[in-house]
């Protein structure tokens, strides 16, 4: 395909056969029909239950027309993938609905399909169907993601206990930085493999689904949440699904040696490493005494993992204190509304 083109040349169906059959793989179970009829016929096992989520993203509201479409389609499967982590499932397949502008290019499809092919082979999930359509303007991107976990077993955000620790995975605030500074909010990072690491980590999240899978596993934790909308709102989360309070230290938060270059230039930026969005990592909840336990689970998946407070009896809230002292936080998090 030229990369000149416009779709209209290939129309749907060309779509479909020239880049979303290709798409599909052979090599993830349960797929007994995929692309090609009205519906998927898929395997769930009697033992398993589905999980099913779904993310959409919108030309200029979660990317710009000038997005480069490999990290794009990357990216599209990566905030899904770290949903189903988040529910300790194994993720499986997924549904790809397109509605796509005028002028969009075969080329830009071919390095969006590009990034789904390397994600989706590296997780071992496989596209199986979904739906394309034009729209008046602006690239709208929506992929469901399946994915499986044991029967009753599924990591929800509620059941934290009161005197459970919290726990993070990974860096907190390195993808606020990035965004932050992408738009001029915040001064670039001086040091350029500074800026090149921030922003992959805006880009390319890593979803913890090895993790995840390795929490339900131990059947020892209480609740789990990705996070997507910030370190503050997302615990929020977890304290109102399970009417507890939380208290966590700021000092304790683990910050990438970039976010904490940029923190020792601006101590003024906690509070945006603390509440901003798209982290991706894993909060979680572990009743006291499972710290052999975590230091096992992280030994074996490579996933670095901070405590960073506890859960308190008391009012749903999240109080965050540096040197012992309520700080307070502006910024409650990314809403859209
Ligand atoms: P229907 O009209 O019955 O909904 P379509 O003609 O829309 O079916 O789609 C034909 C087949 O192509 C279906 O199996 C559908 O799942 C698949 N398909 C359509 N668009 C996409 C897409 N963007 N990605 C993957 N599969 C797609
Ligand atoms: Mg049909």
């Amino acid at each position: 395909m030229e990369g000149s083109q416009t779709l209209n040349s290939l129309g749907e169906f060309g779509l479909i056969e020239s880049l979303f059959k290709p798409l599909q793989s052979g090599a993830v179970a349960g797929v007994v029909h995929g692309i090609g009829d009205d519906a998927a016929v898929l395997v769930v096992p009697r033992t398993q239950q589905l999980l099913t989520t779904v993310d959409t993203l919108v030309e200029g509201i979660h990317f710009d027309a000038s997005a480069d479409p490999f990290r794009l389609g990357q990216k599209a499967l990566l905030v899904n993938l770290s949903d189903i982590a988040a529910m300790g499932g194994n993720p499986c397949w997924y549904l790809l609905s397109l509605a796509l502008p005028p002028g969009m290019t075969p080329g830009w499809m071919e390095a969006f399909v590009g990034g789904l092919r390397v994600v989706g082979e590296r997780f071992g999930v496989t596209v199986v169907g979904g739906n394309t359509t034009a729209s008046g303007s602006g690239c709208v991107i929506n992929i469901t993601l399946m994915g499986l976990v044991n029967q009753g077993r599924a990591l929800t955000r509620a059941g934290s206990l009161a005197g459970d620790r919290i726990l993070v995975s990974g860096t907190i605030g390195d993808a606020a930085l990035a965004l932050a500074m992408r738009q001029g909010r915040v001064p670039a990072a001086s040091d350029g493999a500074d800026g090149a690491y921030l922003d992959a980590r805006l880009d390319l999240p890593e979803p913890r689904v090895a993790l995840g899978l390795a929490l339900c596993d131990a059947a020892a934790f209480h609740a789990a949440i990705d996070l997507s909308d910030g370190l503050v709102a997302d615990l929020h989360h977890l304290c109102g699904a399970a009417k507890v309070g939380a208290v966590i230290d700021a000092e304790r938060v683990p910050l990438s040696p970039a976010a904490r270059r940029q923190l020792e230039r601006d101590p003024g930026l906690l509070p945006l490493l603390l509440t901003g969005g798209e982290d991706y990592e894993l909060l979680f909840t572990a009743p006291a005494g499972a710290a052999e336990l975590l230091a096992a689970i992280s030994r074996d998946t490579g996933v670095p993992l901070t405590d960073i407070g506890e859960m308190v009896a008391g009012r749903s809230t999240v109080e965050v204190r540096r040197d012992g002292q309520p700080l307070l936080l502006e910024q409650g998090g990314w809403r859209h509304f």
